[in-house]
């Protein structure tokens, strides 16, 4: 399925063009965008162009392009915090996850609270 597939999707139509975002960083396979509500200081979304409704179905399908976004969202993270970050993949509506097309939350420029 690619992102023109899914016209529903928030981030398909972000993906295409449809709807305004502030994009910080792409890749051939991937965006990076500043989230619109922010939880951290630096809080932007990385987003692979493909639609894939969560990271494990993103994985099973195209390891490489998983691994295309981390590093994306390594290298926004040394470009707008200071390269040390926190990755979370929302996956199912008990886990938060509010829009099915799998997305990275990249925080960083703060020091995060522990889960423990
Ligand atoms: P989830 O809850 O699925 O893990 O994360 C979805 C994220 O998308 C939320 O953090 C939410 O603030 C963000 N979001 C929702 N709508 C928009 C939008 O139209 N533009 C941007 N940039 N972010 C959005």
């Amino acid at each position: 399925m690619t992102s023109t597939d899914s016209p529903d999707c928030l981030f398909c139509k972000i993906v295409a063009g449809d709807i305004p975002a502030d994009v910080v960083a792409s890749s051939d396979t991937a965006i990076a965008f500043r989230d619109i509500a922010p939880k951290a200081p630096v809080h932007v979304l990385v987003v692979p162009k493909e639609h894939y409704p969560d990271v494990p179905a993103f994985a099973a399908s195209d390891p490489e392009g998983l691994a295309s976004l981390i590093a994306l969202a390594d290298g926004v993270a040394s470009e707008v915090a200071d390269g040390q970050y926190r990755l979370v993949f929302n996956t199912g509506p008990k886990a938060g996850q509010s829009v099915f097309h799998v997305h990275a939350h990249l925080l960083a420029g703060a020091d995060l609270p522990g889960f423990a």
